[in-house]
């Protein structure tokens, strides 16, 4: 309950652009923590909302960041670690422009 409360404020914010992948419409997250009454599922198995157009941001956003993503085992959306800002300061074939965007980030 105190993860749902946290993802609820936390909705406001965007979403990580660390995220990738899709909801592959496993249902999961919307078991979190009890089954919603809004869950249905269709002829195929798969998971659909009764309220989808007026779904909350909390729901709309999940999994937002890393952290806040509890489904993991079986969601469809993942993240990407970006490399360290500063080890790419010193490459070579990155254009002047990027690399002096990339110093300001490191400082
Ligand atoms: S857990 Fe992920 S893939 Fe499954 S329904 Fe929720 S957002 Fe979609």
């Amino acid at each position: 309950m105190v993860n749902k409360i946290l993802r609820f404020i936390t909705s406001m914010r965007p979403i990580a652009d660390a995220r990738r992948g899709f909801c592959n419409r496993c249902g999961t997250c919307c078991k979190l923590p009890n089954r919603c009454k809004f869950l249905r599922y269709d002829e195929k198995g798969l998971s659909r909302c009764a309220i989808y157009r007026w779904r909350p941001p909390s729901c709309r956003k999940y999994p937002r960041t890393e952290r806040e993503n509890l489904t993991s085992q079986t969601c469809g959306y993942y993240f990407i670690k970006f490399e360290e800002p500063a080890a790419l300061v010193g490459c070579a074939d990155l254009d002047p422009q990027i690399t002096g965007t990339l110093r300001e980030i490191v400082k």
